[in-house]
């Protein structure tokens, strides 16, 4: 795996998370940055920024693969994880404030786990 530095693009995106409240899906965010770096570019990027711990990512009703910035509190996350809201008429999705806990599967070592919660959200309803 080819180191990412510290780049322009790095920084454009850390930028971007900083300033959503809400996740991104990988489409769009291409499209934005469309303009200023290709889509190779963004691909690694957010997978480097996911190592580092920035991002965490998961999948969005369509298939689409989503980023949103990971709270201090989700670094001690082993068998913790928190449900993703898809809104089905704007499109927005975000984090839930609430955390589900896995239980131990026996014979089974969880790495990750995806929730995803769709509904309309406080705009749409
Ligand atoms: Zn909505
Ligand atoms: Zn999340």
């Amino acid at each position: 795996m080819s180191v990412v530095r510290k780049t322009k693009s790095v920084n454009t995106l850390t930028t971007i998370f900083n300033e959503s409240t809400s996740a991104l899906s990988v489409v769009n965010l291409v499209n934005r940055l469309k303009s200023q770096m290709n889509k190779t570019t963004v691909y690694r990027v957010l997978e480097r920024l996911e190592n580092d711990g920035m991002l965490h990512s998961f999948i969005g009703v369509d298939g689409l693969k989503w980023y949103a910035k990971c709270t201090e509190d989700e670094e001690t996350h082993q068998n913790h994880t928190h449900p993703h809201f898809q809104c089905n008429d704007c499109g927005k999705v975000e984090c839930l404030d609430v955390t589900i806990t896995i239980p131990a599967i026996k014979n089974k070592q969880i790495e990750s786990a995806n929730f995803l919660i769709t509904g309309q959200c406080e705009n749409c309803k």
